[in-house]
């Protein structure tokens, strides 16, 4: 008999992670940005590290989009469709869950996830495009955070109840399960129904179901202060959508007695929760009552986010870096002119492809500033616009050019309006300061882009950037972040030796911050480029040695392992 493709995983038990999106490789849109980008680098560190785990999402047939910018400088979205059977494996189980009352069932396909090392862990994508499937039904899986309220309840009930149901259809043996964001928190219904108590042994007013059980399978970390990023359901929604599978009552109890919080599902059936960096974990705690949130700041996976010039460098000096990242700690044993160089062909990879993409040449003897990331208000990749004279007058002196990146949301106005507005600065600044906009922001681009610039900028509305994880890529190639302090950067910045901050203390009002900017990439920043290279050589190892040795996947997953899975 043949093996089963399945079978090497299905032998012992495993950690399930969760997630609406994922980001497995250039070529498959199954991710929009940061939370999708992070779920991969956990994958990925999971295989190098040959953690026991599998992953599960949806197969998103058409992508999230992909983004043109027109003439006036606006996005327009087209869909990213990609074809499942050129990536992965169809899988022979099939089951079912409710919406409506009909049976909407599900597919899986396999994506192996092989790591730099040897490990490899299975990636299940579910598929709701089936023949047996009403025509709308079929679409569920199509538009990753597409359509409205009860087009995204009926995929969280395909990620959340479908998964659970399918893993164990395929024979895994979960261990325990880990949420990546709420919106696979409707896997918690699943468990409740799978461990209830049977009629006799219950008592009268007591919950029908075993809490405690699911609670101990159960480990959820949590992404955004973001009040949009938590997902709430009308009750009638629910009702009309789920049926009445776990009762009104105890759902009430458990995901809040106005509307389903998912946030709040998840909180109360986890015994683990955890927030993405400390100064996130401890505004989740002041969001949260009641609640112990854990930190576990953000990491990315050394090897997919190294340059070639780089990772041969360290290969030669840190050999083991892939695997203990750890090591990077002595990576100021490098020569100042073997980094310079590594920099110097890092730039040059990104000068030709923004050549390609965009058709402006770039100076690379001329510092060049990258801003790349979600575009949406509380990010303000305005805020360096603010003063667009002052920028000309600082640029005169010491020139800088400028890289941008994004996509806004099709539904958010404000962040599709931000992208017109940079591009209305950017005419006005013509002339002044070279600056491109490369459209269609996604790994490829985030790995040049952070690679290639020579200084990373970060300019969110603190408290709101739970970690970010863009300057840790940029931490890796040597590149030195100047940013806000917020998120990760609490923890990453020592001013002057891994980067500048932007602004004071994190509690300290955010008015300031664009002249906060401007007085130190004047002073402080490109009279250092400029005057002193040794001293500039000294700060790019300063970020690889002090927060790349730490802020990396495999630091974070070995976390995840110890205080979450095994606790
Ligand atoms: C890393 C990454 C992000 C997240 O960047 P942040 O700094 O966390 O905002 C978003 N999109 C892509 C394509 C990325 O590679």
């Amino acid at each position: 008999m043949l093996a089963h493709p399945l079978d090497e995983f299905t032998r012992d038990p495993r950690i399930a992670y969760f997630s609406m999106e994922i980001a497995l490789r250039n070529q498959i849109p199954t991710y929009s940005g940061g939370l999708g980008v992070l779920a991969g680098d956990a994958v990925r560190s999971a295989a190098d590290l040959e953690l026991p785990m599998v992953a599960v999402s949806l197969v998103s047939r058409a992508g999230y989009f992909r983004q043109e910018i027109d003439a006036q400088g606006r996005q327009v979205e087209h869909s990213d469709t990609w074809d499942p059977a050129l990536w992965a494996t169809p899988l022979n189980a099939k089951i079912a869950v409710a919406i409506e009352g009909r049976e909407v069932w599900i597919r899986g396909w396999l994506y192996i996830l092989s790591g730099h090392m040897n490990g490899r862990v299975p990636v299940i994508l579910l598929d709701t495009d089936l023949d047996e499937n009403h025509s709308e039904d079929r679409k569920i899986t199509h538009y990753l955070y597409g359509g409205d309220v009860t087009y995204r309840l009926c995929q969280e009930i395909v990620l959340g109840m479908g998964g659970v149901r399918m893993l164990h259809a395929l024979g895994f043996n979960i261990r325990q399960y880990h949420m990546n964001e709420g919106h696979s928190a409707l896997l918690t219904l699943d468990l409740l129904r799978r461990y209830a108590y049977a009629p006799e042994e219950l008592r009268a007013g007591e919950s029908p179901y075993d809490v405690l059980q699911v609670r101990e399978l159960c480990n959820f970390t949590t992404h955004t202060p973001v009040e949009a990023g938590h997902d709430k359901f009308a009750y009638d929604l629910v009702r009309r959508t789920l049926g009445d599978f776990v009762d009104v009552a105890t759902l009430k109890a458990l995901a809040g007695t106005e509307v389903l919080n998912m946030t709040c599902l998840a909180l109360n059936l986890s015994d683990y929760v955890n927030g993405v960096a400390k100064r996130h974990a401890e505004v989740s705690e002041k969001l949260y009552p009641g609640y112990r949130v854990h930190a576990i700041t953000n990491g990315v996976h050394p090897f997919t986010w190294t340059h070639a010039s780089f990772a041969a460098l360290y290969d030669v000096h840190l050999p083991g870096w892939c695997h203990e990242s750890g090591i990077l700690v002595r990576a100021d044993s490098i020569p100042d002119a073997a980094i310079w160089q590594a920099h110097v062909q890092a730039k040059d990879h990104l000068m030709q492809k923004v050549k390609i993409l965009s058709g402006v040449a770039l100076d690379p003897t001329v510092p060049v500033l990258g801003f790349a990331r979600r575009m949406t208000a509380y990010k303000r990749p305005d805020l360096l616009f603010s003063d667009i004279s002052r920028l000309k007058s600082i640029a005169k002196k010491q020139p800088f050019q400028l890289i941008l990146a994004g996509k806004a949301h099709p539904h958010d106005e404000g962040g599709k309006r931000l992208i017109e507005d940079i591009h209305k600065h950017m005419r006005e600044l013509s002339g002044a300061v070279r600056i491109v906009f490369l459209p269609n922001y996604d790994l490829e681009i985030a790995m040049a882009m952070t690679a290639g610039v020579d200084i990373w900028l970060n300019t969110p509305l603190r408290p709101l950037e739970a970690s970010g994880t863009s300057g840790m890529k940029a931490a890796f190639n040597g590149v030195p972040s100047l940013s806000v302090l917020d998120g990760w950067w609490i923890e990453g910045c020592i001013e002057g030796i891994t980067g500048w901050s932007i602004g004071n203390a994190a509690d300290s009002p955010n008015g300031g911050d664009a002249d906060a900017l401007y007085e130190k990439l004047d002073h402080v920043i490109l009279p250092l480029y400029y005057n002193d290279n040794p001293g500039w050589v000294a700060v790019m190892k300063g970020a690889i040695c002090k927060n790349a040795s730490f802020f990396n996947s495999h630091r974070m997953m070995r976390r995840y392992a110890t205080e979450a899975y095994l606790r």
